[in-house]
């Protein structure tokens, strides 16, 4: 990846503001490493981010970085959410967007899980 789509890790970043507590959220789950809460604007019926309490900015960057007790938490927490929120019940797609050409706007990794509503194809043509 050219070096100039990724986005650096930036301390004041919406997601590292929330996890220290200086913006509200509507958490659906917390655990030792990770944090589920309702998107600010949801774009499905359900839409929830998961994300790792440590600073990483990506998908690449976490499985880099973190450690393997910080990935088994972020995962099984996923998976979690999706059955607390009934997405398991009739599907629902997880989406985490990686720089600037997929659209990521907060530099904090995070995971969408969207349902509760049929959700199109898998990318707009
Ligand atoms: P991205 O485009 O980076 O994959 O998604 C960022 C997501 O964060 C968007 O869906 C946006 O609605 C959500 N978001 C941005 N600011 C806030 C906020 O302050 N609180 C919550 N709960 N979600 C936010």
């Amino acid at each position: 990846m050219p070096i100039d789509a990724k986005l650096p890790y930036d301390d004041g970043n919406i997601f590292a503001r929330i996890l220290r507590g200086e913006l509200p959220n509507k958490t659906v789950m917390e655990s030792e490493h990770s944090l589920a809460f309702h998107d600010i604007n949801p774009l499905a019926p359900i839409h929830v981010l998961v994300i790792p309490k440590g600073a990483y900015v990506s998908w690449d960057d976490f499985a880099d970085q973190a450690s393997d007790a910080e990935i088994a938490d972020l995962t099984r927490m996923v998976g979690k959410v999706a059955v607390a929120v009934g997405a398991d019940t009739q599907g629902y797609r997880l989406l985490s967007n990686v720089g600037k050409r997929a659209g990521q706007e907060v530099a904090h990794l995070h995971v969408h899980i969207f349902g509760g509503a049929p959700l199109g194809p898998m990318l707009a043509s």
